[in-house]
């Protein structure tokens, strides 16, 4: 009689190693199996088995550490392999074959298709390449975070307002935690502004027949502005185009910090492997960019490194879109006291004329003053501070974002009633709201 082929089944399932060992297909083999990686490398060297089937991440020794092994000792190199896994990536599928396996079959499956591919394999009739990826889903396209009525063509829509870190939980439900984000729609044209963590969400919504180019404003480069790029869909799609726009770096450049933040240490893909094609831009100030029918401008704020402010004209309306900007520095006292020739207003009169004739100031007021007294110099402004900025740049309505991410949802609603108190005792005429993930404002 035949000499019947051996095969070593390595797996953690004690039920899997049941189940494969009990059917009448088992029979036409020598079977034995192990749980442990250490388990299997003791048992290659006793049983000597024609071929190896072992899970991907057994315990102790990974699967391609094993595989190596094996496929490096010339006494064994000749084991087939077959690699099993619930992990079906295809980074794994390559390094697995790249390294010897004969085949990576994906888990969950019948014992009945692994005793047909080891059967394919003994009749040298196993093809690795006939691998699918079983876990690719469509992205539902048609999925939007918030409707937008079928009428409004021109809007703002903030997918980010939290600042400095994005934050979860019961706390954070009304205002929601995704950092800087905000969308700019007029009618055709689409101008992103901050890859905060909204940008995520943003990007499965684009429709990238219409947005083939797609621009994308940089206020500056601090992790709650540009954390989400890496997770904005549009990067992994060919024939799509991505103009980053950011002002010029002190030290690097836009797109080398951009290069170094997609290392492989951090993140799978480089950007240089991204399918779409990305180019920098630098922004200077005064030198406005026209996108369609929108024109945008920027303007440096109070804040640590290069950072920018935004100004956006659309044939109607003006809005600004400033998140980081530390308005007079080291300042506690009353709003009131302020007067047009104070020298503290005087570093922000370039601002304050950038921001004449706006329809719209979106701009921070990340502190509470007692906060403010301990923060100073951090780069952002307290609620009284900020409203006097508002109040000279004339502008009658103010959208208040880049929270703080101490901040919860009962804290920002103590801080909407504050805004207000300010602007009544100021006696000023400006409608303030405080912004939140998904908040849509037509523009
Ligand atoms: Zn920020
Ligand atoms: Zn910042």
């Amino acid at each position: 009689m035949k000499k019947k082929k051996k095969i070593l089944i390595g797996d953690p399932q004690t039920e899997l190693l049941d189940a494969i060992v009990i059917t009448q297909e088992a029979k036409k083999y020598e079977i034995t199996v192990c749980k442990t990686g250490p388990a299997v490398m003791h048992t290659i060297r006793e049983f000597k088995p024609d071929l190896l089937v072992i899970d991907l991440m057994m315990p102790h020794i990974h699967g391609i550490e094993i595989l190596k092994t094996i496929k490096n000792n010339p006494q064994t190199a000749s084991t087939g392999v077959i690699i099993t896994s619930f992990y079906v990536m295809i980074q794994n599928y390559h390094s697995a074959i790249e390294k010897g396996a004969d085949y990576f079959l994906s888990k969950p499956f019948e014992v009945s298709e692994l005793f047909r591919l080891i059967d394919l394999y003994f009749q040298e009739a196993l093809n690795p390449s006939d691998f699918k990826l079983n876990n690719t889903h469509e992205v539902d396209s048609d999925h939007c975070y918030h409707p937008i009525p079928s009428t409004l063509t021109s809007y703002l829509r903030f997918w980010g307002t939290r600042g400095s870190n994005p934050v979860s939980g019961a706390e954070y439900i009304r205002f929601g935690g995704n950092t800087s984000c905000l969308e700019v729609r007029h009618n055709h044209d689409l101008v992103i502004i901050d890859a905060g963590t909204g940008i995520r969400r943003l990007g499965d919504i684009i429709d990238l027949e219409d947005h083939q180019t797609i621009h994308l404003f940089i206020s500056h480069t601090h992790w709650d502005h540009i954390t989400g790029f890496p997770f904005f869909g549009p990067l992994y799609k060919k024939n799509c185009n991505i103009i980053i726009w950011a002002p010029v770096g002190f030290e690097k450049s836009t797109k080398e910090l951009f290069i170094g933040m997609l290392a492989y240490a951090y993140f799978p893909v480089r950007l240089d492997e991204m399918k779409a094609s990305v180019t920098f831009k630098e922004l200077r100030d005064h030198s406005p960019v026209s996108i369609g029918n929108l024109i945008i401008d920027a303007h440096f704020t109070n804040h640590p490194g290069p950072t920018v402010g935004f100004k956006i004209k659309t044939p109607t309306k003006t809005v600004a879109y400033i998140t980081d900007n530390e308005v007079l520095l080291g300042y506690h006292g009353h709003p009131n006291k302020i007067h047009l020739k104070h020298p503290l207003l005087q570093s922000h009169k370039g601002l304050i004329q950038f921001l004449k004739e706006c329809d719209l100031i979106i701009h921070e007021a990340q502190y509470f003053p007692e906060e403010y007294a301990r923060k100073t110099g951090w780069g952002h402004s307290s609620i009284p501070n900020a409203t006097v900025l508002i109040k000279y740049s004339g502008c009658k309505r103010w959208i208040v974002t880049h929270h703080d991410p101490n901040h919860k949802d009962r804290d920002l609603e103590i801080k909407t009633q504050l805004h207000e108190d300010i602007i009544k005792e100021c006696k000023l005429d400006i409608q303030v709201e405080i912004a939140y993930d998904g908040l849509i404002t037509p523009l």
